[in-house]
């Protein structure tokens, strides 16, 4: 089967392009590349950290690659936390401290003054072909607590348009079939097996 590095060392990020991919292409971890960097994320949008990432990898481990930038953006927030997402609350990636934050900043507000979407760059590196890019995004609203354990993140307490559950309710499947990295996976992967 066909290899690709996917330039993360996010378990539930890795877990879900391997459930999307499976059985169509190997997806090989930074680890499984011999890459154990923390690679600078500080670009100003989702597109720039993932031709951040990707390009890192290809450059020093010469691999062929794809990484994924997202994030989620709070209208009320003016899109925040956005690029920040993973590190809203602080440098450390805690997703409760995240959770918290954004439920502090989002007190008082109407279910109808809490809309928000999830979004995901991909950006693929092959051969010296110019950086390619795959997005997706999915609408939705943020809870006023969590509710849920399943997913990462700010899933627990993001509900999609025309769902009654969060995403930390749903199987993987099932967030998989509607959510930002499920499209923009599905639209990299109808490029690379085409
Ligand atoms: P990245 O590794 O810089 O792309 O960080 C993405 C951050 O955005 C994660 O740490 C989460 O806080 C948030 N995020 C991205 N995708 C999801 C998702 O599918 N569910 C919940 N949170 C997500």
């Amino acid at each position: 089967m066909k290899k690709i590095v996917f330039a993360t060392n996010n378990a539930h990020k890795l877990e879900e392009l391997r459930r999307i991919f499976a059985g169509r292409m190997e997806i090989l971890s930074l680890r499984d590349a011999g890459c154990f960097d923390d690679i600078p994320e500080d670009a100003d949008s989702f597109e720039g950290n993932a031709l951040a990432k990707a390009r890192w990898v290809k450059d020093r481990y010469g691999y062929d690659c794809f990484a994924d930038d997202s994030g989620l953006e709070v209208d009320a927030l003016g899109g925040a936390p956005g690029v920040r997402s993973a590190r809203f609350a602080g440098v450390d990636h805690d997703d409760e401290a995240n959770n918290r934050l954004l439920l502090e900043k989002l007190a008082g507000l109407r279910a109808d003054e809490r809309s928000a979407r999830f979004r995901t760059a991909i950006c693929l590196l092959e051969g010296d072909s110019a950086p390619r890019y795959f997005n997706g995004a999915v609408e939705g609203h943020i809870l006023e607590a969590p509710c849920g354990t399943a997913g990462f993140g700010y899933d627990p307490l993001f509900v999609p348009d025309g769902w009654s559950r969060t995403f930390a309710e749903a199987s993987g499947e099932e967030k998989d079939a509607v959510s930002h990295r499920g499209r923009a996976v599905r639209a990299l992967i109808g490029y690379l097996l085409k």
